[in-house]
């Protein structure tokens, strides 16, 4: 049974899919076989994983409405050396088209379903916000993973995203949990960043991931050759930090089987 995960935070820019395709590729590296989902039409995530969005005929909105299978729609990162399903700008529509279907909250969990075996790791890289294609991803996984940024502002976000998971699990996925918070962009010269890294791990203690991922361009500029930063620098300090994560993550889900 594959371990199914969302990649979320409501705001833009905290380092979701940055995230989600180093952990892809961090997985892979660990011998996993793993697929991941780009949820967002900006197609970040499936240009970063070195699949080019516009050539890709058929998306992760064809397959949702019902309009391509998984095989048509499921593509390769050769980089990342994991599977895709490709998001482009077609995704834009998804939210609207989704409401005129007959469950529209569940139709990537009863997808994900048929592909259950082929997988150990479903990531799932969410838009920046709480709409009908996050709650799909949200009642498709059965964990979370918060990427943030240690600022002022983070931990009021952070409360309408527990609150949203709560809702979900209470209505519609009952084993949903929220797996970890994760440091990301983190600069532990700055006083701000430590009082509020300290702070989060008073209220979620062992919940935030004991990785942190440094501020590091070398992520930054991964994404405009196509590969994960894992791949296109591993030696750099990011691509180091997102190793461990998957290390750690391989780890927490191993101890709990
Ligand atoms: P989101 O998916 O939440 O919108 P992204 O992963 O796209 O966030 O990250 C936002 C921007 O920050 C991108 O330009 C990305 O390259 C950059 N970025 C993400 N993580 C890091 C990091 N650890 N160090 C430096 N830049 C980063
Ligand atoms: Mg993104």
């Amino acid at each position: 049974m594959a371990k199914i995960f969302c990649i979320a935070n409501q705001k833009g820019g905290v380092g979701k899919t940055t995230t989600t395709v180093n952990l892809a590729a961090s997985l892979a590296k660990e011998n996993q076989r793993v697929l991941l989902v780009d949820l967002d039409a900006q197609g970040n995530a499936t240009m970063g994983s070195g699949v080019e969005k516009t050539e890709c005929e058929n998306t992760v909105y064809e397959l949702l409405i019902g309009q391509s299978s998984f095989d048509d729609v499921c593509t390769r990162s050769e980089e990342g050396n994991y599977d895709v399903l490709p998001a482009n700008r077609d995704f834009a529509a998804a939210e609207i088209d989704l409401m005129s279907l007959d469950n529209p909250d569940t139709r990537l969990k009863d997808i994900l379903n048929e592909v259950d075996d082929r997988y150990d790791f479903v990531l799932i890289d969410c838009p920046p916000s709480l709409s009908m294609v996050t709650v799909n991803a949200l009642c498709s996984a059965e964990g979370v993973i918060i990427p943030m940024q240690c600022e002022y502002f983070a931990l009021e976000g952070l409360s309408d995203l527990v609150n949203t998971i709560k809702r979900i699990r209470y209505n519609k996925n009952p084993t949903l949990r929220m797996i970890g918070l994760l440091r990301v962009m983190f600069d532990g010269r700055i006083t701000l960043q430590q009082q509020v890294s300290a702070q989060l791990k008073e209220n979620f203690g062992d919940r935030v991931f004991d990785t942190v991922i440094p501020r590091n361009v070398r992520l930054a500029e991964a994404p405009s050759y196509g590969q994960p930063g894992i791949i296109y620098d591993p030696s750099s300090r990011g691509a180091k930090a997102y190793k461990a994560f998957g290390l750690e993550l391989l780890d927490r889900v191993r101890n709990e089987a």
